[in-house]
């Protein structure tokens, strides 16, 4: 026999201790939200969870009780996948953040869910071997673990692709309440890489936390380049610079990359709703990132992105020598925010109006221009400023091409008023072949209709297997 909630609620508030679960009607709404469009949820309580002892026992619990439950740190994926569906208990893991293993022979990092892009970076530097891990433009107290298991991307994605493929294995907690590893890790040896055994990491990867909790993830570190530049080059209109975006990665001398249009600086700038773009200003702005073990490499390198460029002009681009930061400065000092690192875009998650989301993308780089100028103009037709940030991922094998709008997160009508163009942007993108990353519920259910039948039942089994009472993060890809 099932064990009721509230028998269920008195046994988890004994195992964390009474300031750990929060049952306050402005904690859970605060929990219950997040600042997209997606509508709120109602968690029954909010647990504070510290360790792996705790997480079990919950997981435990919340089995024998049929409550449902969600994983969360810092509730900024922007997809709504945070808020709970169908009630239950979000877990806080941001408690959850040990390092627990540096290898800087093996440039492996094993980390709890807890564990932020900021907490590991100071960690890397205080080594004098210097390493690095990728980092997102998320806010620097956002999860590791949360971006890998979403296959987020972050500025070495141009070389390396996916953060879902810069993991080497996972401990994970089943819904049973048992423990696996994956990865060579699965050996009980050091989990250097996925391979050569059968790949069940892939079970949990992109999955939203439907198949299970992650409790620790071995990530891969990369050697931080002795010396890294970063200029900016001002296209004219947004042709010549999604043609530029395509044939960088070629060249094979860039770190990382990415356009941003007019709107993106101007917010940054102060202006917190673009409208118009005066005609002098340029359409997109690129970064370009280079790094090198030495000055004579660098200076190598740039050479070659200068003559890239000369290319450029001589075929009728209008775009000038990419800029490099001190001048940028010299020019507007609160450009020197893009010369941070890593970035933080601040203006986009501090807006006035509350409310951020955007139509978040993979897809081919052939279908980029496209992709951009329908997006764009779907945007402008819709009342919002053009915002679009793209890049070129894994040498160019695709990219990620993403339409961003702020809103006034507590009318009910911009709310409506966004989903309605975020559904245009994902049919159009779906169309040219770019996918959702992060997928919201709302796009989920659309996908569902043009799933690959095989590939549907399969899934189904699996989140079946692995979920079988459907209360790991219920209204996912797990589909509970
Ligand atoms: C301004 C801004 C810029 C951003 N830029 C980028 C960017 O450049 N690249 C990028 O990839 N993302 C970006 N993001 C999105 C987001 O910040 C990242 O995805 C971030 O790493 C998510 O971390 P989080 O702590 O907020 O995760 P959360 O939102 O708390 O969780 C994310 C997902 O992981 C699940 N989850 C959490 N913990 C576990 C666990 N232990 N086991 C299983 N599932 C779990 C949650 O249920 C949820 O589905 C940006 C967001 C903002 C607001």
């Amino acid at each position: 026999m099932k064990m009721q909630a509230r028998a269920a609620l008195v046994r988890v508030t004994e195992l964390l201790g009474e300031a750990a679960v929060r049952r306050d009607s402005a904690t859970l709404a605060m929990y219950g939200a997040d600042m997209t469009e997606n509508a709120p949820g109602q968690p029954d309580a909010v647990l504070l969870v510290s360790n792996l002892e705790q997480l079990t026992a919950v997981v435990g619990l919340a089995g024998a009780a049929g409550i449902a439950l969600t994983p969360r740190v810092a509730g900024t994926n922007l997809g709504g996948l945070t808020i709970p569906s169908r009630g239950g208990w979000v877990l806080d893991l941001t408690a959850m953040n040990r390092i627990v293993k540096l290898d800087l022979d093996d440039m492996v990092a094993v980390i709890e869910p807890g564990v932020t892009f900021q907490q590991l970076k100071d960690e890397l530097d205080r080594h004098p071997r210097k390493l690095t891990i990728g980092f997102p433009l998320s806010p620097p107290d956002t999860s590791v673990m949360a971006n890998c298991l979403l296959d987020g991307l972050g500025n070495l994605s141009l070389r390396h692709g996916v953060m879902g493929e810069w993991i080497n294995g996972l401990e994970v907690v089943r819904a049973d309440g048992s423990l696996l590893r994956t990865g060579s890790w699965a050996l009980g040896v050091p989990p250097f890489a996925r391979a050569p055994l059968p790949d069940l990491t892939g079970l949990f990867v992109s999955m939203q936390g439907s198949t299970g909790l992650v409790s620790k993830l071995a990530v891969q570190l990369w050697p931080s380049p002795n010396l890294r530049e970063r200029s900016f080059a001002f296209f004219a209109d947004l042709a010549g610079a999604m043609r530029a975006i395509r044939e960088l990665p070629g060249l094979d001398v860039l770190d990382d990359c990415g356009a941003l249009t007019w709107p993106t600086g101007k917010m940054l700038l102060g202006v917190a709703h673009p409208r118009e773009r005066d005609p002098a200003e340029p359409e997109v702005f690129l970064y370009l990132d280079v790094g090198a073990h030495d000055r004579e490499l660098l200076r190598a390198k740039q050479a070659t992105l200068r003559r890239y460029f000369a290319g450029l002009r001589a075929d009728g681009v209008k775009v000038e020598d990419p800029i490099d930061i001190p001048t940028l400065v010299r020019l507007d000092p609160r450009l020197g925010k893009f010369a941070e690192f890593p970035t933080r875009l601040d203006f986009l998650l501090d807006h006035p109006d509350g409310g951020l989301t955007w139509v978040g993308t993979y897809g081919p780089m052939s279908q980029f221009r496209d992709g951009a100028a329908r997006g764009t103009a779907l945007m402008v037709e819709h009342g919002f400023a053009p915002t679009i940030v793209a890049r070129p991922m894994k040498g160019g094998h695709f990219g990620v091409l993403r339409f961003i709008e702020v809103f006034e997160r507590k009318s009910d009508a911009a709310r409506a008023q966004v989903l309605a163009l975020n559904q245009k942007l994902a049919d159009m993108a779906l169309e040219l072949g770019f996918v959702m990353y992060k997928t919201p519920g709302w796009a989920v259910a659309r996908y569902q209709r043009k799933l690959d039948p095989g590939f549907k039942r399969l899934l189904g089994e699996v989140t079946g297997l692995l979920d079988p009472g459907g209360m790991m993060n219920p209204g996912r890809w797990g589909l509970g």
